[in-house]
């Protein structure tokens, strides 16, 4: 695959449909999960908005917050690494970014890890670490970062009836790896989704995450584009979609250094997808109907 089609596969492009925002000043839905909870006494658990599902029980999709609930931003890291790609960690190459997150965590900037079961697998320790920090949510970024819609920007295709398997088996992944704060979150890879896989993935009761400002992370060298692009971007209830994987983003952190101070001076706030969901109560997108 060429640098190009890994970078637009890494989520470099959106290429879900554009989103039209819908203000829902209501209140927040539900708890992960989607169940009543337990007639018992036992400690509240903690409550993790989500969006309703959409007709039929489809997977709702979710592109930003509020645009005028404040200046608050979303920082989404997609800690990526696909299936096939354990050889070329074998030998050497680092699909993990502990200086990123060592960078957020200095800062004080709360992000949302969009993370396959398959780098956890690769860097359990660092999948722990990040999922017990609760400045950190870890949401799910599919196990093998295959294609979830065809074409995707030369992705391989998850097979046919096997989305909700794969999204179940990163969450397998992160529960072996001992990652807490998970929350249910789903971000296509690539963005790629349509409303077939919308319906298949419903079951799995995950709210899908897009976003509304792409950073141009992937595969750059030079942060001063990464940050001037974003800081243009970010409006109010932006989600920002960022790497976390130096094999492919290897300027992130230098631009991250550079973008918070930036948007702390404009009055920002960052925060996690979670508090962005929180008071939304419908979604972005509607499958059409079929
Ligand atoms: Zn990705």
């Amino acid at each position: 695959m060429t640098p190009t089609l890994l970078a637009l596969a890494l989520g470099a492009t959106s290429c879900g449909g554009s989103s039209s925002a819908k203000e829902a000043p209501a209140t927040a839905s539900s708890s992960a999960g989607g169940t009543a909870s337990a007639p018992s006494a036992k400690p509240t658990p903690r409550v993790i908005p989500t969006l309703p599902p959409g007709p039929g029980g489809t997977t709702p999709v979710f592109s930003h917050g509020s645009r005028r609930a404040g200046k608050r931003v979303a920082l989404t890291f997609d800690a990526d690494m696909t299936a096939d790609q354990g050889p070329r960690a074998a030998r050497g190459e680092r699909f993990d970014n502990p200086a990123l997150i060592a960078t957020l965590r200095a800062l004080k900037v709360p992000a949302t890890v969009f993370m396959t079961g398959r780098w956890a697998e690769q860097y359990p320790a660092e999948a722990k670490s990040i999922g017990a920090d609760p400045q950190f949510e870890v949401a799910n970024h599919s196990y093998s970062h295959h294609a979830f819609a065809s074409p995707c920007y030369g992705l391989p295709a998850v097979p046919r009836g096997g989305a909700r398997a794969d999204v179940e088996k990163a969450f397998a992944a992160f529960r072996k790896a001992g990652v807490e704060h998970t929350v249910p979150y789903f971000r296509f890879p690539g963005g790629c989704h349509n409303p077939a896989v919308l319906k298949e993935l419903g079951p799995a009761k995950v709210t899908a995450v897009q976003w509304d400002v792409v950073s141009g992370d992937a595969f750059a060298k030079d942060p001063g584009p990464v940050a001037a692009e974003v800081l243009d971007k970010v409006r109010p209830g932006s989600v920002v979609v960022m790497h976390c994987t130096r094999s492919a983003a290897p300027a992130t952190e230098a631009a991250v250094k550079r973008i918070v101070p930036r948007l702390r001076a404009k009055g920002y706030e960052f925060v996690k997808v979670s508090d962005l969901l929180r008071g939304r109560t419908a979604p972005d997108e509607n499958p059409a109907p079929r």
